[in-house]
């Protein structure tokens, strides 16, 4: 079985406090872009339970048990397991990789979201009796990473707790998306961890652009776009920043980072427009990764 894991952007992004645990309390616009990977998971057939075997394409990242799409494997057939119904014998994965790794784009999240919704939908097949409901899949989405279940889910939402907590909003109007990225990176604990420090954070209005989504208005949407951590991200790639600078100057609606970054994304009415920014992004950035693309709905039904 072969589905499409795209990669999401947050319109929004705010931190609203810590839980007792330590994770941070998030407020978040989330967009489902066409930017995918392709997953492809089916049933080993070697009789040896719980098999796992992944196989990145177009990729470095280790197929080990560091994983997320091996880790997705193994909850999903702990929790199978235990059920005491039909199992599957165990999960040959092939993911093809064009997500840039560790951008903000939640690329491992969306691996393991697709893994979750194949390996139900083999099980279906076998038996629809054994295929976990919505919220046991959500559950297990959960456990594998914060991302994960609006991964699972696609299209718009409102995430709150550590990201889990989702409401569907509608989707947002048609328009042209571009993606541009930096090679530098920074590690996603090292960001939240100076955040902490900071004295007086950038909060966007959350609220205000849920609205918006609501209303279908794209010029707003863009307009109410902001994102707590981008401070904190651009104080150590400035390029971050300068990409946001570079996309305001061309047709866009509006730019932020994504995530931790250090992705960037524009938002355009035309695609001649992004692509457009696209190019005003090379010249100033040759190595720089770019891609253009649309929002996308979600189509998987759970
Ligand atoms: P998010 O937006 O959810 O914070 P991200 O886009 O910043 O995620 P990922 O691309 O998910 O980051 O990668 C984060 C880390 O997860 C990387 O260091 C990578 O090695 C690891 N990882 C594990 N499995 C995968 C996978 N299948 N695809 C991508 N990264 C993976």
């Amino acid at each position: 079985m072969v589905t499409k894991a795209h990669a999401k952007i947050n319109l929004s992004l705010d931190i609203i406090g810590k839980m007792p645990d330590g994770y941070h309390e998030v407020r978040m616009v989330m967009q489902t872009i066409s930017l995918c990977d392709i997953a492809e998971v089916c049933e080993s057939n070697v009789a040896e339970r719980d098999r796992i075997h992944v196989v990145m394409k177009n990729s470095n990242i280790p197929a080990d048990e560091s994983n997320l799409c091996h880790k997705a494997a193994r909850a999903f057939l702990d929790e199978t397991d235990s059920c005491g119904k039909t199992t599957l014998m165990g999960l040959d994965i092939t993911i093809t990789k064009n997500i840039p790794e560790a951008a903000g784009l939640a690329g491992g999240s969306t691996d393991a979201a697709a893994v979750l919704y194949l390996a139900n939908e083999l099980l279906r097949t076998k038996d629809v009796d054994s295929a976990l409901d919505t919220e046991r899949l959500l559950a297990l989405a959960k456990s594998v990473g914060a991302d994960v279940p609006f991964c699972l889910l696609e299209g718009t939402g409102l995430c709150e707790g550590i990201g889990e907590k989702i409401t569907r909003l509608s989707a947002i109007p048609d328009c042209s998306i571009l993606i541009a990225k930096v090679k530098e990176g920074m590690s996603t604990a090292t960001i939240y961890n100076e955040y902490d420090a900071l004295d007086s954070p950038y909060h966007p209005d959350v609220d205000r652009q849920v609205q918006a989504v609501l209303s279908g208005d794209i010029r707003e949407i863009a307009a109410y776009s902001g994102n707590t951590l981008f401070e904190v991200t651009n104080s150590h790639i400035p390029a971050v920043g300068e990409l946001v600078d570079i996309i305001r100057k061309t047709k866009a609606l509006g730019a932020q980072m994504s995530g931790s970054g250090p992705s960037v994304f524009g938002i355009f009415t035309s695609e001649k427009d992004a692509e457009d920014a696209a190019d005003a992004v090379r010249e100033r950035f040759p190595e720089a990764f770019t891609y253009v693309g649309c929002p996308c709905d979600s189509n998987r039904e759970l």
